[in-house]
């Protein structure tokens, strides 16, 4: 554990790997460390408050305590295919104004999550020698992505790493702005492709795309052109945002072509933005609907349609399932949930959200299962 820290008026600060922040008051940190090392005091001190450095939001570290299955923000999600998403995080260091999930500085999401590597490596792995007991002769592909960006796991290279030695493909999505050309370097030879947003290619409205200031095109145009000339593949994904990047969309597509995008699998992956409950609305922006989508990509060129089959995604049998929609269970609220009036459960080796409640972590609640697509799973209290 590598930690820097400081001293604030009411509070010692320890920051953990760059991400961790964990907030001990004054009084309380002089009683323990008469009898512990700092080591132990942010480990086992029950009165400390563990946060997000980057997002300042509550933090909870993810250990085997907690299942990995059941939530979309964090953990591991299998969609009936044989490939895997790895979430080993959430938060973000841009707050792009159409974010789906509100990153960054979010008015909606109020708790992060980092998972414990050793736990997240062995649940992958367990998942995936399910997933090649009925899928033979299929490659198992781990796609890290996220509620967030994945560069912010203090452990990303070791994950990848780890991950190379499990799956057959890794790829990481990514904003690229955390990358530099030593970690490319470090990297080659384990992860196979990058899916990078560039959503701009002029620096102002990159700038006000990713909602950041110190947002730096520049620095993501040289990592886009490292990746292109590395081992890795590189694919780029802009989200085409009517009325704002219309233009821009076609000059990725000609930097992409230029810099050697797409060397084994598609060069770009252009997402269509899409209104989404809790998250970034651009002002006055109308989504497209998906006919016009994808006439308006042919236009473009007729290669920018994407298939599963272009990825080698097949289908491959999914994790069972632990309940039922409909089902009424009695449920022990332990954690609190991503979003305001949200806490978690669990049960049956399953994380539950619970959606709309004030309960407090500690308390019964009486619940109704109201999705379980994918196992995650959302339910409500009832009386
Ligand atoms: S980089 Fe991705 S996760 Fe981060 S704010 Fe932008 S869209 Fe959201």
């Amino acid at each position: 554990m590598q930690y820097k820290k400081y001293e604030e008026r009411e509070e010692i600060v320890f920051i953990i790997d760059d991400v961790i922040e964990v907030r001990i008051e004054k009084n309380i940190y002089k009683s323990y460390r008469k009898k512990y090392d700092d080591k132990e005091i942010i480990s086992f001190c029950p009165y400390k408050k563990i946060l997000n450095k980057i997002t300042k939001r509550r933090l909870y570290y993810i250990t085997k305590e907690i299942p990995l299955i059941g939530h979309n923000a964090f953990g591991i999600i299998d969609r009936g295919t044989n490939l895997i998403q790895v979430r080993p995080c959430t938060g973000c260091n841009l707050n792009c104004i159409f974010c789906s999930v509100d990153e960054g500085k979010s008015k909606t999401r109020v708790t992060d999550y980092i998972i414990d590597i050793d736990y997240l490596i062995n649940k992958f792995e367990e998942i995936a020698d399910f997933k090649r007991k009925y899928c033979k002769n299929v490659a198992i592909e781990a796609h890290i992505d996220g509620q967030g960006e994945p560069f912010i796991y203090p452990y990303i290279e070791k994950l990848i790493k780890r991950l190379h030695n499990i799956a057959d493909i890794v790829s990481v999505q990514t904003n690229g702005t955390l990358l530099s050309k030593d970690l490319i370097k470090k990297l080659e030879n384990y992860l196979d492709r990058i899916n990078l947003s560039i959503n701009s290619l002029d620096d102002g409205k990159a700038k006000f795309l990713a909602g950041e200031n110190t947002y730096n095109l520049k620095h993501v145009i040289e990592i886009a052109k490292e990746i292109a000339s590395s081992q890795i593949d590189l694919l780029i994904a802009p989200v085409w945002l009517p009325g704002y990047n219309d233009d821009d969309i076609k000059k990725i597509v000609e930097f992409g072509k230029k810099i050697g995008a797409g060397k084994k699998w598609k060069a770009f992956g252009i997402q269509k933005y899409i209104k989404h409950k809790f998250g970034r609305k651009p002002k006055g922006i109308k989504a497209m609907n998906f006919k016009t989508f994808y006439r308006k990509l042919q236009e473009i060129g007729k290669e920018l349609k994407l298939y599963p089959k272009d990825f080698g995604i097949v289908k491959c049998k999914s994790l069972p399932k632990k309940f039922r929609v409909g089902e009424k269970l009695r449920l022990k609220i332990e954690m609190f949930g991503r979003l305001n009036n949200e806490m978690l459960a669990i049960a049956r080796g399953r994380i539950i959200q619970i959606i709309n409640t004030n309960k407090k972590i500690g308390d019964i609640v009486n619940a109704k299962i109201l999705r379980n697509k994918h196992n995650i799973y959302v339910a409500e209290e009832i009386t």
